[in-house]
């Protein structure tokens, strides 16, 4: 057991080691072309959140870009929790990234039989600050200049690095993304939902943004609470005139975004929604928590 990050265990095509330790070849397809998928799962308490739903959507990824499955569900659960019982951290985030793996020749062309690169780490999860909380984050407009494949959760983030690195460069924390068609996509890393007359919308999943788990568990928490969901597209118009806009993501769960395109969001603090939520989506991690599940 370690509680040190400098100590880290991570998991690398079977084995157990020290993240300094751990190497992989430079002719790894994921180094040379971004060719490999990934999932990023939250941990409260040991217990891994919504394994299931984070474990299909890795196999939908592999299915999409016939990569190998290497494990079954109980063989990548087993080896998550080993994982995670080597470090001490209480809440705990999950890095998992399966490569299509080594092929000494590079060529677009995969070779047959190549046997996937599996690599997992985790890090404590931390609560959102509270002067986000308190303040919500900013975001500005920019255009979706990604695939139209995004609903794979690929490593290739080159577009979404970019996307980041321009939300920066305004003064801004993200950008919520536009398609060519003038629709919302979705954050950097993370879905978009806005609060409209007392309404929760959010886009419906489609190839343009990634089925989010998080987003997942907003649904089920609204329809928990009679709190009137819609699933439909969102125009730039929509947004500008939301009462509350949110940005949701496994270790960030549900953000208030407070300032757009450097005007303010509703009253230009987190909404009454937005708030409401919170304590939701906390009361539904406690139970799950207790749950024997
Ligand atoms: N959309 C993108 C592009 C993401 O990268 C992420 C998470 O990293 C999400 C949405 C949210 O997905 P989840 O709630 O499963 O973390």
């Amino acid at each position: 057991m370690t509680d040190s990050v400098n100590q880290q265990i991570v998991y690398l095509n079977g084995s157990y080691l020290p993240m300094m330790e751990s190497q992989i070849s430079t002719q790894d397809r994921g180094f040379l072309f971004g060719d490999g998928v990934y999932e990023v799962i939250p941990v409260y308490q040991g217990k891994l959140f919504r394994f299931d739903a984070h474990i299909q959507r890795l196999k939908n990824s592999l299915q999409a870009t016939s990569i190998t499955n290497p494990f079954n569900d109980s063989e990548w659960l087993e080896m998550l929790e080993n994982l995670v019982a080597k470090h001490d951290w209480q809440d705990q985030y999950i890095y998992l990234q399966v490569t299509r793996g080594v092929q000494m020749q590079r060529d677009h062309l995969p070779a047959d039989c190549l046997t996937p690169t599996i690599y997992a780490y985790t890090n404590p999860l931390k609560p959102v600050v509270d002067n986000i909380i308190q303040n919500g984050i900013k975001v500005v407009s920019l255009d979706d200049i990604r695939w139209l494949r995004c609903d794979i959760k690929a490593t290739t983030l080159l577009p979404n690095v970019m996307m980041k690195l321009a939300a920066k460069s305004q003064g801004a924390d993200d950008a919520i993304l536009i398609t060519r068609e003038g629709n919302i996509s979705e954050g950097t890393a993370s879905n978009t939902f806005i609060v409209k007359d007392g309404n929760l919308i959010t886009p419906p999943n489609s190839n343009e943004i990634l089925p989010g788990i998080t987003r997942m568990v907003i649904e089920s928490i609204a329809a928990e609470h009679n709190i009137p969901m819609i699933e439909k597209n969102i125009t730039l118009d929509d947004l500008n005139s939301a009462d509350e806009i949110w940005l949701s993501s496994s270790t960030k769960e549900a953000l208030p975004v407070t300032q757009l395109n450097g005007q303010a969001v509703g009253s230009g603090k987190p909404g009454a929604l937005w708030l409401q939520m919170r304590e939701h989506y906390q009361q539904h991690k406690q139970k799950f928590i207790e749950s024997q599940l």
